[in-house]
């Protein structure tokens, strides 16, 4: 049964990935089979200890185009937006918006550091110095 731990090394692994600063919480619930309160109440916390960010994308209805990334999703909700990908008018609801979390530079910083701290400690492992 995956926890808390899972899902924090599974952080932990995009946050050391140089390619990779934002990830969906779905990706986490289908990988671990966990119900998405229980992944985001985790991400919560580390959202708390200044690990990661909440943003949201506000996407199209029709091809999940991103219309707009933002910060607070409820200003825009009943707004109108053009999708130049299907030219149409979408309507924004809560079934446009989509959480995405993003990893904080500091979160960064700290696992590049980690990084190196561990294949440093290897190195005197093999080495011996
Ligand atoms: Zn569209």
């Amino acid at each position: 049964m995956a926890n808390q731990i899972d899902i924090l090394n599974f952080v932990e692994n995009l946050a050391i990935s140089p390619y990779v600063d934002s990830f969906y919480p779905y990706t986490i619930c289908r990988t671990y089979d966990l119900p998405l309160e229980d992944v985001l109440d985790s991400l919560n916390a580390m959202i708390q200890l200044g690990l990661l960010d909440l943003k949201y994308e506000i996407r199209c209805d029709n091809d999940a185009n991103i219309l707009e990334i933002v910060d607070k999703y409820s200003n825009y909700l009943g707004r109108k937006y053009y999708c130049y990908e299907c030219n149409e008018e979408i309507e924004i609801s809560i079934e446009n918006v989509c959480p995405i979390f993003y990893i904080t530079e500091k979160y960064k910083e700290n696992m590049k550091k980690k990084k190196y701290k561990d294949s440093w400690s290897r190195r005197r492992a093999i080495w011996g110095c």
